[in-house]
C-alpha cells in the first residue's frame, strides 16, 4: 500500500505535497518522496523513513515549482531499499516521473517486455519503474515533440492493454503536466479535487485518498473512474479520456476494513460509515448466534477497530472501555520483518488498563485477524491482567488469501486463517471464543445506495476470487516464494546512495 499524490499549484506546491504527504502516511511509512518542476528542471527527494523524517528544511527549501508529485511507501514485495522509495524518473520522452499505489499482476512478463522489445533497462525490483518505463515508452512511440493530451491519452490506451494489476498512479510529464490514472476496475482509490488560490487562479490536487484534499482546503470533484485517465495540464486545464471500456468501481473491501483513514470517503462510500455499519453487523451477529453471552466489557484493539467497537457495545448495551493504551510512536506491527520483533512490537505498542480487565469477561474487537500475532498477544495479556475469560471479534472475515493488488499481505502459509476454521484459530490464539464477520455483512456494510453506484468489491483476501481474472497457481506460488518471512528478513537491507541527482 501506498500514498500517492499530484498538485497543480498556482504557486510552490512543496508545502502542499508535503501537508497531503503527512495525512497520507498511514498508507506507507517505510519510506517518502516528491519531485517537483520549475522552469524545465526537475527537484527530487527521496528516501528510507516517514514523510518528516524524509523531508528537512534544507530539502523543502530546493523543491521549486508549482507542480509535482508525492509518494509514501509501504513496500509490497519485501524490500525495503531506499533505492525503491519514488518517484521514480526516466528522462526520455519529455523526462517523466511517476508514483504508484497497487501491484502490477504481470510484472514478470512486462519486464521482459522492456529489457527485449523496449530496449530500456530497470534498475530495481519495483514494479513501478517498470510501469514508468512502459509509459515512456509508449509516449515516445508516439513520437511528438510537444505531446497533446491526444497523445498522451494514445500512449496511455496502448499502457493499458499491457499492463494487469490494481493501481492507481500519478506521472508528472516536465512541462507539459500531471496524468493521473486508476486501474480497469477501480481497485485502488484515486481522487481528485480543485480551489481556486489565493491569486484567483485555480489549482488542482489528485491524491489516494480524500482526506487529503480536504486537509488542504480543496473541494472533492470527484474520484477518478475505472480505466478513466485525467490530464491536468500546466495551464490548469483538465483533460479526460476513459481509456478502457467504463465498468463500475469494484474498490478494493480491505481500505474500509483496514487501510483507509476513517474520514476518508472512497467512491462516494465513507469509510468512517462503512466501520460503523461493520459493528452494527458483527453485533445482530453475536445476538443471533450467542444471545446468553456474559459480556462484561467490550474493548477496542486501537486504533481502527474503535469505530466499529463502540457500534457493538451500544448495540448490545454492554459498556464499551479503552482498556489498551497504544504508543503512537512506534511504527504498524505488520511492517517489521520476522515473526519475533513482530511479537515484541505488539507489547511495546499496546498495554494494558489493567483494572478494565481484572475479575471480567471481555470481548476484545480487531478490525482484521491476519497472521494472529495482535491477538495473541493481546488475548495472554488481558489474561495478565486478571480477564476472567477472553472473546474477540474481527470486524472482517477470516484472512484466508493472499493480496495481489498492492496491500502487503504476508505469504498466504502465515495467515492463520489458511486452511483453518474459527475453532482451529481461536485454539491458537488462545482465546475462549472467537467471531467473525460473514463476508456477506461486509459488503452489505460497505455498500451505500444512496451515495454510491458500487456494488461489489474486490474481496480477494476473504474468498480467493481475483477479479482482473489473470491470478492463476503459479502466480500465487511465486508470490508466496517472494513474501515468506525469511525472504522479507534477508531483503530488508537498506542502502541510502541510490538517489539519481540527491539534494
Ligand atoms: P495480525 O497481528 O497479523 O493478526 O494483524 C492484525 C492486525 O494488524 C490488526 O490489528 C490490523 O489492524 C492490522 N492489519 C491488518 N492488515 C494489515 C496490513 N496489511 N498491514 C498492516 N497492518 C495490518
Amino acid at each position: 500500500m501506498c500514498g500517492i499524490v499530484g498538485v497543480v499549484g498556482t504557486s510552490m506546491v512543496n508545502q502542499t505535497i508535503f501537508d497531503a504527504l503527512t495525512v497520507l502516511q498511514h498508507r506507507g511509512q517505510d519510506a517518502a518522496g516528491m519531485v517537483t518542476s520549475h522552469n524545465g528542471l526537475l527537484c527530487l527527494r527521496k528516501d528510507n523513513g516517514p514523510v518528516s523524517e524524509v523531508f528537512r528544511t534544507r530539502h523543502m527549501k530546493k523543491l521549486h515549482g508549482n507542480i509535482g508529485i508525492g509518494h509514501a511507501r509501504y513496500p509490497t514485495a519485501g524490500t525495503s531499499s531506499s533505492a525503491e522509495a519514488q518517484p521514480f524518473y526516466v528522462n526520455s520522452p519529455y523526462g517523466i516521473s511517476l508514483a504508484h499505489n497497487g501491484n502490477l499482476t504481470n510484472t514478470a512478463k512486462l519486464k521482459q517486455e522492456v529489457f527485449e522489445s523496449d530496449l530500456r533497462h530497470i534498475n530495481t525490483t519495483s514494479d513501478s519503474e517498470v510501469l514508468l518505463n512502459v509509459l515512456a515508452h509508449e509516449m515516445s512511440s508516439e513520437n511528438k515533440l510537444i505531446p497533446t493530451p491526444d497523445d498522451i491519452f494514445n500512449a496511455l490506451e496502448r499502457v493499458y492493454k499491457r499492463i494487469e494489476g490494481g493501481y492507481a498512479v500519478v506521472a508528472l510529464i516536465t512541462g507539459y503536466g500531471i496524468l493521473a490514472f486508476r486501474d480497469p476496475d477501480g481497485i485502488r482509490p484515486l481522487i481528485y479535487g480543485s480551489k481556486m488560490s489565493e491569486s484567483g487562479g485555480i489549482e488542482y490536487m489528485v491524491a489516494s485518498e480524500s482526506v487529503a484534499l480536504d486537509a488542504a482546503g480543496f473541494t472533492i470533484e470527484r474520484d477518478i473512474q475505472p480505466g478513466e485517465a485525467i490530464f491536468f495540464d500546466v495551464n490548469h486545464k483538465v483533460h479526460v479520456r476513459q481509456c478502457t471500456p467504463k465498468k463500475v468501481p469494484r474498490p478494493c473491501l480491505f481500505e474500509y476494513v483496514y487501510f483507509a483513514r476513517p474520514d476518508t470517503v472512497i467512491d462516494n462510500i465513507s469509510v468512517y460509515k462503512a466501520r460503523i455499519n461493520m459493528g452494527d453487523r458483527l453485533a445482530a451477529k453475536i445476538q443471533r448466534e450467542w444471545q446468553d453471552h456474559d459480556i462484561d466489557v467490550v474493548i477496542p484493539i486501537p486504533d481502527t477497530s474503535r469505530t466499529a467497537a463502540l457500534q457493538i457495545a451500544q448495540t448490545l448495551n454492554i459498556p464499551f472501555r479503552e482498556g489498551l493504551v497504544k504508543n503512537r510512536y512506534i511504527g504498524r506491527t505488520f511492517i517489521m520483518p520476522g515473526q519475533a520483533v513482530r511479537k515484541k512490537s505488539v507489547r511495546q505498542k499496546l498495554n494494558p488498563v489493567p483494572f478494565e480487565f481484572k475479575d471480567k469477561t471481555v470481548l476484545l474487537v480487531d478490525d482484521s485477524i491476519v497472521r494472529g500475532t495482535t491477538s495473541k498477544e493481546i488475548i495472554e495479556m488481558a489474561r495478565e491482567a486478571g480477564a476472567k475469560k477472553v472473546y474477540i471479534a474481527s470486524a472482517a472475515p477470516e484472512v484466508r488469501y493472499p493480496n495481489v493488488y498492492g496491500i502487503d499481505m504476508p505469504a498466504v502459509t502465515e495467515l492463520i486463517a489458511h486452511g483453518r476454521n474459527v475453532d482451529e484459530i481461536c485454539e491458537l490464539i488462545g482465546a475462549d471464543k472467537l467471531i467473525f464477520q460473514d463476508l456477506d455483512d461486509l459488503i452489505e456494510a460497505c455498500i451505500d445506495e444512496k451515495h454510491s453506484e458500487v456494488r461489489e468489491f474486490d474481496t480477494s483476501v476473504f474468498d480467493g476470487q481475483y477479479i482482473t481474472g489473470d491470478i492463476d497457481d503459479a502466480y500465487l506460488e511465486r508470490l508466496q516464494e517472494a513474501r515468506n518471512d525469511s525472504k522479507k528478513t534477508s531483503s530488508a537491507v537498506s542502502s541510502s546512495s541510490d538517489m539519481m541527482y540527491p539534494m
